[in-house]
């Protein structure tokens, strides 16, 4: 078996299998919850100090994934945190795919976990920017002419993690007035 490569472009290509096999037709807003819960991750809400924006952990020898997000967090942002768990997930699958003991993930708000550049962090956030905010759609909606603020509220995102995924797609927003 050939190694899994851990960048960008696999982590999109996975959050867009998974957007063809478990969310398909369904259209905006994505919510990763419930692709998390249709390939077999649990999710729960539960209050954690404000720096952790969520976790994932392995339970019964690896055979149950279970997702905790930050309750005190705002919706977006536990949007976001469910995906860039399940990106975790994926990646770990992909990785170990008869291992069932693996190591979870903490997902601290300020820490390298959001911003660093470990491979892994990197396609966790890569994987939850494409789950969220599909390129297609992206594309869409950017040739309609709407503002930022606009796609943000559309795809359920913080206006940051719009612009973000804006800048990686390297679209530039047409001046909207008003
Ligand atoms: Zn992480």
């Amino acid at each position: 078996m050939t190694k899994f490569e851990i960048n960008r472009e696999s982590a999109e290509l996975e959050a867009q299998r998974l957007i063809e096999s478990e969310w398909a037709d369904r259209g905006l807003p994505v919510d990763p919850t419930y692709i998390a819960r249709a390939i077999g991750v649990k999710v729960f809400e539960m209050t954690f100090p404000d720096d952790v924006s969520g976790l994932l952990k392995y339970f019964e020898g690896g055979k149950t994934p279970a997702i905790f997000v930050n309750s005190k967090t705002s919706v977006s942002r536990q949007r976001f945190t469910v995906a860039h768990e399940l990106g975790h997930f994926v990646l770990n699958a992909r990785q170990n795919p008869d291992d069932g003991m693996l190591d979870g993930d903490v997902f601290y708000r300020n820490g390298n976990s959001s911003n660093g550049t470990d491979p892994v962090e990197v396609f966790a956030n890569q994987f939850a920017a494409e789950l969220l905010m599909p390129r297609r759609f992206v594309q869409l909606l950017v040739n309609s002419k709407k503002s930022d603020l606009v796609l943000a509220a559309d795809f359920d995102v913080s206006v940051a993690a719009m612009n973000n995924r804006l800048d990686n797609l390297k679209i530039k927003l047409e001046k909207v007035a008003g």
